[in-house]
This record gives structure tokens, C-alpha cells and sequence, in this order.
């Protein structure tokens, strides 16, 4: 397969990348091992100068990674990709990568609690600020805007209150101000939502997720164009070492193939349990895209080709309801991660969002009656009689 325009999405998640060996192998082959050997002195002289194109050492050169590289690349719609340990050496590496001491980020609010450590722990101890606008606040992104902007880093839907971003506006803003558009794409994958068609620069993922969607390896990625995400990232990546294991990029390789069925799964399924508990007189509030009632409805029906499989719900009984839900179901699992094709439950204010204080919580819209939902592929009934045991205790 050499060019991919002329293929579509769905084809592409399960060949793009590959490259057939000599043995004629069908499936995706794992490389695992650490270095590769050469024909001559002189090869090896070659391939270190960069003369020759040829496998080094796994940790910056590796068939199974790049294969696995490639078919993400091609899934957004970029030029380059680097995979990464995690998502969250994605998004380090995105940052030490491209911006020095002095420079700026304008960020939104809402996002992963871990991105916001190393913004406001790490990066800030290296002479990086970072401003936090509300992500749907076009106005207040402006605002925040200092001569050393350089980056915009956002996620979008937002997790797990699901507020959509403008990526096409905030594209347009940020080429204005000259700066770099993040988005860590992890909620949607490409398969709903290719940000770099909307101007984006940057994609994140956490592999961790939907990528793999069975819960089994950590890894992340970065996407974009070839000047920065594959050589100022890659040359980063492969001096500082936070490089993907070729064993997990085979197993996100096995993901993809199937990234297209169950994105389109994970979605009718949040959509038929968001209708659901929208009906239930104990429930004050769904936030999910999908529903004609949440306020963005229309841009995220512009911006995604589907909602997604992550909803969150408002118990009007608050803390004590909430914990009743999460505490009678029986299979559902009760974890923090998402992206699975077990559906899983979690309480933000005293999981995922338990370091903010109570007056950040609500202002973020975490109140204590919020519990969030990553719709699994069980059977949709099966998932609603094991919520419904709960609100059977209300
Ligand atoms: C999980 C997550 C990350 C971090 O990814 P890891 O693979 O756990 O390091 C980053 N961004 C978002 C939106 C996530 O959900």
C-alpha cells in the first residue's frame, strides 16, 4: 500500500504501515529486539551518518513501532508520527521538544489532571507558564495571549463533562498569534475527529485508551508535520528515551484494526444509555454531545463524524447517590481508566478530581452527585439493568 489517498479510513486502520518481510507473513510482525545488525563496517557507518536508512536500536528504530507509526499517520492525516511510552511522554516530549524558557502556553481548564501537573509542577520549574482559559471560551483564549505564546494545547470533548472546543476557530486564532495548535485527540480518535483537517498542528494520543480499547498496554503518541513531529520530536525522543515498547506498539497495531467498529459500537451504545438515563426523574443532568439537549449539540455534530462512548451524569441525590450507583453494579468495572470494551465507572470528585479543592471542582462543573461512564461493548441491556440496580436503592 504506497499511497494512501486512495484509500479510506477503515481500510487504512487495518494496512496502512505495513511492511511485509521476507517470509510473506499476513499479520503485523513484532520485532522484539533491542538492536539490529549490519552487513559491513561500512553499513554500520552508514546508517549511523544518516546516509543510509536502516534499523539502529529500538529505542529510536524499530519495524513493529514504525508500522505502528505509519498507520496512525495516516489515520489523522499526517505527515510524521513518533509513538511514545505514554500519553504522558507524548505530551512531555511535544513540550520540551518545541519550547524553551520564556515561552508561554495557553491551555484549557479542563483537562487530564496529569497534563495539568506537568504544565504547572514541571514545566513552570523550567521557566514555561502556563495561562488556563474555559476550553469553549473563544474570547478568554484571545485574552490570554502574551508576545511569548507559543503554544495552544487543549483536549476536546472535554472529560468528562463533554464541552466541545471550536478546533477550526481556535486554529484560526492561533495562526494569528503565530503559535502552535496541541490537541490531544485521545476521547474521539481519528476515527470520529481529525483535528489536523481543522488546522490543527499537533495530535496527542494516549494509546493507553481507545487506541489499544481493550485495556491492556500503556503507550501515546504524537502527530503532525515532518519538520517538528519527525525530527524535533524524534531527535528529542531518541536522545531522552521515553520510546514505545515494540511489543505494546503490536498490540496498538491489533487495536487499530478494529479502531473503526468500535468507535462506531462505543458510540450507539453512550448515545442509547445517555437517552436512557436522560428519562430518569433521579438524574438532574446527562452531559453527553449526542444529545439534542447538550447546549454544543450542532458544533459537535459539525466537528465529529460520532459522540464518542464517555458520558457523565448528575445524580440529584449527590454524594450518597452517586456512590449508591457505582456500588450496586456487578460487572461494570469500578476504575479510573477509560476506552475499554469493559464499561467502567468512576466518581470524579473523589477520583480523577479529587486534588482539586471543593471550590475548583465547582467551578470545573464537578459536583460531588457527577458520575462519569466509558460505555463498553457488553450488551446495552445487560449495562442499563446493571445501573438500574442502583437507581432502584434512590
Ligand atoms: C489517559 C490520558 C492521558 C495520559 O495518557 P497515559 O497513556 O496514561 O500516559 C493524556 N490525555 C488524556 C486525555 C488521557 O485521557
Amino acid at each position: 500500500m504506497d499511497n494512501y489517498d486512495l484509500y479510506d479510513f477503515a481500510t487504512l486502520a487495518v494496512r496502512a504501515g505495513q511492511d511485509r518481510t521476507h517470509e510473506r507473513e499476513n499479520s503485523d510482525p513484532l520485532f522484539l529486539t533491542s538492536s539490529f545488525v549490519f552487513e559491513s563496517a561500512a553499513q554500520a557507518a552508514a546508517c549511523f551518518s544518516g546516509n543510509e536508512s536502516g534499523n539502529i536500536y529500538s529505542r529510536f528504530t524499530n519495524p513493529t513501532v514504525r508500522a505502528f507509526e505509519q498507520r496512525l499517520a495516516a489515520l489523522e492525516g499526517g505527515e510524521s508520527c513518533v509513538a511514545t511510552a505514554s500519553g504522558m511522554s507524548a505530551i512531555l516530549a511535544t513540550c520540551l521538544s518545541l519550547l524553551k524558557s520564556g515561552d508561554h502556553i495557553v491551555s484549557s481548564k479542563d483537562i487530564f489532571g496529569t497534563t495539568r501537573a506537568i504544565f504547572n509542577k514541571y514545566l513552570a520549574r523550567f521557566g514555561i507558564e502556563t495561562t488556563f482559559v474555559p476550553l469553549a471560551d473563544l474570547t478568554a483564549w484571545e485574552r490570554a495571549i502574551q508576545p511569548n505564546t507559543r503554544l495552544f494545547f487543549l483536549e476536546t470533548p472535554s472529560n468528562p463533562l463533554n464541552e466541545i472546543a471550536d478546533i477550526a476557530q481556535l486554529a484560526q486564532l492561533s495562526k494569528k498569534y503565530q503559535t502552535l495548535l496541541v490537541v490531544d485527540n485521545c476521547f474521539c480518535t481519528p476515527a470520529l475527529q481529525r483535528p489536523l483537517e481543522l488546522g490543527a498542528d499537533i495530535i496527542i494520543h494516549s494509546a493507553t485508551k481507545y487506541l489499544d480499547g481493550q485495556g491492556r498496554c500503556v503507550g501515546g503518541a504524537v502527530v503532525g508535520d515532518k519538520q517538528r513531529v519527525g525530527e524535533e520530536i524524534f531527535g528529542f525522543l531518541r536522545t531522552a528515551g521515553p520510546t514505545l515498547s515494540p511489543f505494546n506498539a503490536w498490540v496498538f497495531l491489533k487495536g487499530l484494526e478494529t479502531l473503526t467498529l468500535r468507535m462506531e459500537a462505543h458510540s450507539r451504545q453512550a448515545q442509547a444509555i445517555a437517552e436512557w438515563l436522560e428519562k430518569k426523574p433521579e438524574v438532574a443532568r446527562v452531559y453527553y454531545a449526542g444529545l439534542a439537549s447538550h447546549p454544543q449539540h450542532q458544533l459537535a455534530a459539525k466537528q465529529q463524524s460520532d459522540f464518542g462512548g464517555l458520558l457523565a451524569f448528575e445524580l440529584k441525590g449527590g454524594k450518597a447517590a452517586a456512590w449508591t450507583i457505582i456500588d450496586s453494579v456487578s460487572f461494570i468495572s469500578i476504575t479510573a481508566n477509560l476506552g475499554d470494551t469493559k464499561s467502567i465507572i468512576t466518581h470524579p470528585a473523589t477520583t480523577t478530581h479529587s486534588r482539586l479543592s471543593q471550590e475548583e471542582r465547582e467551578s470545573s462543573g464537578i459536583k460531588d452527585g457527577l458520575v462519569r461512564l466509558s460505555v463498553g461493548l457488553e450488551s446495552v441491556e445487560d449495562i442499563k439493568k446493571d445501573l438500574q440496580q442502583g437507581f432502584d436503592k434512590l
